[in-house]
């Protein structure tokens, strides 16, 4: 266990009302006596836990801010650590100066996720809780601020411990009838786990599946615009982001490159990539457009491919509808310029997909509340059914699940092949071993450190 004292400055660096320099560890409180001193000039030996201390931070003579000093003993800290927190005013060099007294008096800096890192060490949290404290913090939308905070609550520690105590129960069976056969009984115990098991799988499984779910929920559904040139996509994103961010143009093709934006339909947060337009050309720009627009599309969770309503299908139009087609993506199909003397209708794209489709008028904007309700019942209700499950959010979690799964499956196949019970607790052992990585046991050190270091500082 690292015994440095470690400090940072817990706020953003921006210039605000408040900032917090923290500072955690053996020498927490010596630093705290050392740079801070009552109003009256007294200085504080002995602080009392849990309170918040008005005073003067001074190097030597100088004074230099008017802080809040608050006091947290460990364990009973956020790091489990000694820890104090000065709160200062916000300027970054105000807080760039008091973090400088800080390691002059014997801190070093925190690394990005340290304070954080030593909770998790001290105990205070496991590693799912920590990762959701990340989580919290980067949340872009309600759905996924409001899983991060059940996940920081301990509700995927919870899952993952229930389901572990459930394994660990069979192993211990296991293990005790092979080495007291007089007293346990093996026989009919395979059919029996066979059962266990099944149910110990479809929950894994659900778990498992929430990945996409918690993915879209974290990062927005990844969502792409396709149509050929001047059919009215940049138009259409204006309208759902509200701004005149994408330049709207009437000459065919002038949108080259993507555009990005983030937008929030009723609760749904979508990152929408519009393409540069599918469109055969002799145009080597053009051509780079099209793959790169149908590259995006394979990547994305939802297509919004734009027609123009007013004039006949092209052979363009067609290549997309195909690509649709033979894509199980979600995809809705605008007809747009439903203002003008429409020549296309549902009826017509019914020839080549069942996918839904919706006339609009960007101009007039019109069709767009019923493009917003495709969308919100898609993800917010329909789709993500967001009730009290749990969701899980990254990767590394999703891989550790899937190599329980894997364990759990092998369990199964050995009783299928009447394979002696000790080749059960061996994959049984394995797959207790990886869900104990979700919530950080048998995790290897290297792993915590990378895990730890995609915090930001002061966390
Ligand atoms: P993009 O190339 O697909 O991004 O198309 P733009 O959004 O740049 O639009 C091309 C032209 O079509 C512009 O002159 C728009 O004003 C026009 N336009 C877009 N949507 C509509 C619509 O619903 N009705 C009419 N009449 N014109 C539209």
């Amino acid at each position: 266990m690292n015994k440095d004292t470690i400090a940072a400055i817990a706020t953003g660096m921006t210039p605000s009302g408040i900032g917090i320099v923290r500072v955690s560890g053996e020498d927490a409180f010596y630093i705290a006596s050392s740079v801070f001193h009552k109003k009256n000039g007294d200085v504080i030996t002995e602080f009392e836990d849990h309170r918040a201390y008005y005073g003067l931070i001074h190097d030597n003579e100088t004074v230099m801010d008017e802080v809040i000093l608050l006091v947290f003993y460990g364990p009973g800290s956020f790091t489990g650590e000694d820890t104090i927190e000065i709160q200062c005013h916000g300027g970054i060099l105000m807080m760039q100066k008091i973090l400088k007294l800080c390691i002059d008096r014997g801190a070093r800096t925190a690394e990005p996720g340290e304070f954080t890192k030593r909770a998790f060490l001290n105990g205070k949290m496991d590693l799912s809780e920590a990762e959701a404290v990340m989580d919290v913090i980067s949340s872009k939308n309600d759905l996924a601020l409001k899983n991060s905070v059940k996940q920081m609550q301990g509700s995927l520690y919870r899952k993952i411990t229930g389901i572990r105590e459930k394994i660990i129960f069979e192993i211990a069976y296991i293990e005790s009838a092979l080495d007291d056969p007089e007293h346990y009984d093996l026989s009919g115990y395979p059919e029996e786990l066979s059962i266990k098991l099944l149910d110990i799988l479809r929950d894994l499984e659900v778990l498992s599946d929430s990945f996409d779910d918690g993915r879209i929920l974290s990062e927005g559904v990844q969502t792409v615009i396709l149509g050929k040139p001047n059919v009215g996509k940049s138009s259409l994103l204006n309208i759902l982001a509200g701004s005149e961010r994408a330049i709207v143009t009437e000459i065919a093709g002038t949108t080259r490159d993507t555009i990005e934006e983030n937008l929030n339909i009723g609760g749904v947060f979508l990152h929408v990539v519009d393409t540069a337009g599918i469109r055969e050309s002799e145009d080597i720009v053009e051509q780079i457009g099209v793959k790169k627009a149908l590259d995006i599309a394979e990547s994305a969770d939802l297509i919004i491919f734009v027609i123009d309503s007013s004039e006949v299908l092209t052979g363009e139009d067609e290549e997309i509808l195909n690509f649709i087609r033979k894509n199980e993506k979600k995809c809705v199909i605008l007809l747009n310029k439903s203002d003008l003397g429409t020549v296309i209708g549902p009826d017509e794209i019914a020839c080549y997909t069942d996918k839904p489709v919706i006339m609009i008028s960007a101009k007039d904007e019109t069709g767009i509340d019923e493009l917003k309700k495709y969308i919100t019942d898609e993800y917010s209700r329909g789709y993500l059914k967001y009730n009290d499950e749990i969701f899980i959010s990254n990767i590394r979690q999703k891989e550790a699940l899937s190599k329980a799964i894997e364990s759990l499956l092998c369990v199964a196949k050995s009783i299928t092949e009447k394979m002696p019970e000790d080749f059960y607790s061996i994959d049984l052992t394995a797959a207790y071993d990886f869900l104990g990585q979700i919530i950080g046991e048998r995790i290897d050190d290297d792993v915590v450190e990378e895990i730890f270091s995609k915090f930001c500082m002061g966390k």
